[in-house]
């Protein structure tokens, strides 16, 4: 394929024009070049080919370059930003190139000239700040990764928001920080790449390694922040630098040259927040299903917030749950505050719902990117932000939770900038400046005049056509105007004659004739003047508007947060009100106590279906009884359990109430969970081999304080390598990592081990059988279950009969073979299984068996055939519990040795 990544040499002989295209290009050699012409952006070469397939557009081609055909597509102008959209969600850079003169202008310059273009911004996935190409509900990280003297710095900004972050960071940290940002790029110095593995969702961009220069990073970062040190934000360490200058760096490139207006950079400190590997965010899908869903996840299900601001502030606080429970419990306060006042909360909820989402309005404004509605949406922010204060102080005059009275301080501060954008803004304006029409009647005498001009000469437009019309008594005389000719005077071939000297022909078309005329010349004029200084005028307030908004910056930076603060608890408070949630106890002990607890999740689909009815489990995992040996037939709730105890730490170290009774927490500092089976094909990881690696990171890290759910250890192998290995990681989980655990498992064998090891308690989920059915009751209680149930709920699954009838006699021999409670004696006598591993005495043939050696095949009449089905399913006895004869013949190979 032509591609022109080579393109120095050939420019030699190329066209002016395509000279221009291929240095461009060469400068943007890793983008796709959006490169305007006309009323069109239009791509050549191989960004044509990526662009036409992954838009759906039509590849055509345009002249050719080196005798090869130049592919070529393209996309207007004015619907480029849905296009837009869809190639940067696919992953790519996008450099726009515009023209930056009139045609008109270099055709001046002689005829081979071009006209003047300039790539004007670089939009890459991690740098966006339209609404159309972002989710309002979540945060849009660029990433940068750097390494100093081997410590690793990781820093986060959202071009849109000005949210600025590092951490500090080791290698095997790394991959969980970035589940939990869910960066869309990140920066890595080229010679970090081969070492990082990233998701395939984050788009990385390499650069060289000195833009990851800490020295040069840190003058950046001071010149940004018009700082002389960085030690007033926190105590930045130097690969934090390092990450933070090149991403400043970054942005100011993809912005050529503007920077959005940048929060104070923050530290996340090690330890500060709930550890949570990316496996197990997966797994418990807070923000998003394995399917990769928003709908079904723990967030979608929790999320009441009513603005943009709120969502996002909610959806980082459930990525970053708390350690430390000062915060945490300053969160429920406010919580149980709002919760308790129902009409306090649902008038703050109206009046947050009016509240536009300041925070990209201004990010938009600072980068010269900002239209009218974002001006509107400033004005209108604030002063929900000043209703909100007046609201919550009216209603709650003393004892205000702290964290609603630190966001009042910033809210109502903003008054004559309110005032200012209420007097001179439209109610309702445009999108963009371009075309004026949003300053408001009364706020500038001089506007309004020539407004009234313009508004005026139109009106005389109207009375010329009429007086025309009169004068020349042509009753279809028209004055019309298009961009060509301008105003005209319009009226049929038949007429033209009527028209006397004053009017000077223009153009004859196939049923009209064109006329202009010196009055008519000189309205437009006048018109014309009247509608350049109007909108010249509206060009220039909209900048003093601007500047205006951006002198308080940092303070309408502070009221957004206040209001995303508001939002969020006011949400988890109407949240709790809706779903009966509570408050629960969070503190530095090690308890783990929940009363009446529920799956979030579960329960809100149950109650959607109608089905409702989700029964309530206690989970106690103090003091003696430490880690919980769950068994219990599939399908009882297993997992369900399991999840809904994550879930409950996680809700209650965010600050939200959680759907139990009670609930007691000391601290989890990290939680894992090793629940589900799926294989990573993609990096040579059979199913097996990930549960093995998860299981392996738990074994490796889980401390004291941990929290550590572990369904179904061991499945993915043969059932003595995976008895084994379930039986030494309940034991390793019990000596060693010493944590609160829940062990959820069908190997009924390590139930035995309770009589070993002090800490763990067996549980089981209780069934009652009903005519041979099983029913699920989906309740929790001590002691283990006896068996698994597994043939009843495939035959609820629908697995053929004859498989069924044959399994139940498998599982009755394999059953007869462990009688005497191999198990138990397990507990005592290891090396393991050397009970189990008995190999059965070969049986008797059976009575059905025998009956079948029997048969002559060739000899059975019809009737005979149909007499012996009967008599060899009287032979068995009715073991197919009612599944007929049909059923029970399926065997084919019955009697053969197990
Ligand atoms: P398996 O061993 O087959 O993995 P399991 O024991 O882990 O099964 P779950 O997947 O937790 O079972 O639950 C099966 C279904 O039972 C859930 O999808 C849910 O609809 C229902 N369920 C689970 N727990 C409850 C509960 N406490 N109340 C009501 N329904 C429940």
């Amino acid at each position: 394929m032509s591609s022109p990544s080579d393109a120095p040499a050939r420019t030699v002989d190329a066209t002016p024009s395509m000279a221009q295209f291929l240095a461009i290009k060469r400068d943007h050699a890793d983008a796709l070049l959006f490169y305007r012409m006309g009323d069109f952006y239009e791509l050549f070469f191989d960004d044509a080919v990526i662009a036409a397939r992954t838009l759906d557009i039509a590849l055509t081609k345009r002249g050719k370059h080196d005798g090869q055909d130049i592919p070529m597509c393209g996309v207007p102008v004015h619907a480029a930003e849905g296009y837009l959209a869809r190639l940067i969600r696919a992953g790519n850079k996008v450099a726009i190139c515009e023209q930056m003169e009139d045609p008109a202008e270099a055709k001046k310059r002689g005829s081979r000239a071009v006209v003047r273009r300039e790539v004007v911004r670089l939009v890459t996935p991690g740098t966006l700040t339209e609404d159309t190409l972002l989710d309002a509900r979540t945060h849009n990280y660029l990433a940068a990764l750097a390494r100093v003297d081997g410590r690793l710095g990781l820093a986060w900004i959202d071009v849109s928001t000005g949210d600025l972050l590092s951490r500090q960071m080791d290698g095997a940290g790394l991959p969980a920080e970035l589940a939990r940002l869910a960066p869309t790029e990140i920066l890595l110095p080229e010679g970090l790449v081969p070492e990082i593995e990233l998701e395939h969702r984050i788009r990385a961009t390499p650069l060289p390694g000195a833009r990851f220069d800490s020295i040069s990073g840190e003058r950046r970062l001071k010149d940004t922040l018009g700082v002389a040190t960085l030690d007033g934000f926190a105590a930045f360490s130097r690969p934090e630098v390092a990450a933070l200058g090149a991403l400043i760096d970054y942005v100011e490139v993809t912005q050529r040259g503007k920077l959005p207006l940048i929060k104070p950079p923050a530290r996340i400190e090690p330890d500060a927040v709930m550890a949570i590997d990316a496996a197990t965010r997966r797994n418990l899908e807070l923000t998003h299903t394995l399917a990769g869903e928003r709908r079904g996840s723990l967030l979608a299900t929790i999320d009441r917030t009513v603005t943009g601001l709120g969502a996002r502030r909610l959806d980082e606080w459930l990525r970053t749950p708390l350690t430390d429970p000062a915060p945490i419990g300053e969160r429920h306060d406010a919580v149980e505050a709002l919760a308790g006042d129902a009409a306090l909360r649902q008038a703050l909820r109206k009046m947050l719902a009016e509240a536009p989402d300041i925070e990209r309005a201004l990010s938009r404004l600072s980068l010269g990117r900002g239209g009218p509605r974002d001006l509107a949406a400033i004005r209108d922010g604030l002063a929900a932000g000043e209703r909100l204060k007046r609201r919550l102080v009216d209603g709650m005059p003393l004892g205000r939770p702290a964290l609603l009275d630190a966001a009042l301080a910033d809210l109502g501060l903003h008054g004559e900038l309110v005032t200012l954008l209420g007097r001179a803004l439209a109610e309702d304006p445009p999108l963009l400046a371009r075309d004026g029409g949003f300053v408001a009647a009364g706020f500038r005498p001089d506007l309004d005049e020539h407004r009234a001009l313009r508004d005026e000469s139109r009106r005389l437009v109207a009375q010329l056509q009429a007086r025309y019309a009169e004068e020349t008594g042509v009753p279809g005389l028209k004055i019309r105007h298009n961009n060509v000719l301008g105003f005209f005077i319009e009226v049929a071939p038949r007429h033209a004659e009527r028209l006397g000297s004053g009017f000077a022909h223009r153009q004859t078309m196939a049923n009209a004739m064109r006329f202009s005329s010196a009055e008519l010349a000189d309205l437009e004029t006048r018109i014309m003047q009247a509608g350049e200084r109007a909108l010249a005028l509206e060009l220039e307030i909209f900048a003093e508007l601007g500047a205006a908004v951006l002198a308080e910056a940092r303070r309408i930076m502070a009221a957004a947060a206040s209001v995303a603060v508001i939002d969020a608890a006011a949400a988890l408070a109407e949240l709790a009100v809706e779903r009966r949630w509570t408050r629960p106890e969070v503190d530095r002990s090690l308890a783990f106590a929940i009363k009446g607890g529920r799956h979030p999740v579960v329960e809100a689909a149950l109650d959607a279906s109608g089905a409702g009815g989700f029964v309530p489990n206690d989970c106690d995992l103090g003091e003696g009884r430490r880690l919980w040996l769950l068994t219990g037939p599939n399908m009882a709730g297993k997992s369900t359990f399991l999840r809904q105890n994550a879930l409950i730490a996680i809700l209650a170290q965010i600050g939200s109430f959680v759907p139990a009774e009670a609930a007691h927490i000391g601290i989890v500092d990290r939680l894992f969970s090793r629940v589900g089976a799926a294989d990573d094909l993609a990096r040579g990881r059979s199913t097996f081999m990930v549960e093995m690696i998860e299981t392996a990171a738990i074994l490796n890290q889980a401390g004291a304080r941990a929290l550590v759910i572990l369904d179904e250890i061991g499945r993915g192998t043969a059932t003595f390598d995976g008895l084994s290995i379930a039986w030494a990681t309940v034991e390793h989980l019990h000596d060693v990592n010493r944590c609160r655990a829940l062990f959820a498992t069908h190997y009924h064998e390590l139930t035995a081990l309770a009589g070993r090891l002090g800490e763990l308690a067996n549980h089981a989920m209780r069934v009652k059988e009903w005519k041979g059915d099983v029913v699920f009751l989906h309740e929790v209680g001590p002691g283990a279950a006896d068996r698994s149930y597994g043939i009843q709920v495939a035959r609820l699954a629908g697995l053929p009969p004859a498989v069924l009838a044959r399994a139940d006699e498998v599982l009755h021999r394999l059953e007869k073979g462990r009688a005497g409670g191999a198990g138990g004696r397990l507990a005592e006598d290891l090396p393991l299984f050397q009970a189990a591993r008995r190999t059965e005495p070969a049986e008797r043939a059976s009575p059905v068996e025998a009956a079948l050696r029997e048969i002559r095949p060739d000899d059975l009449t019809p009737r005979g055939a149909l007499d012996l089905v009967y008599r060899l399913y009287g032979l068995l006895g009715g073991a197919a519990e009612g599944g007929g004869p049909d059923g029970a013949i399926g065997g084919s190979g019955a009697g053969s040795s197990t």
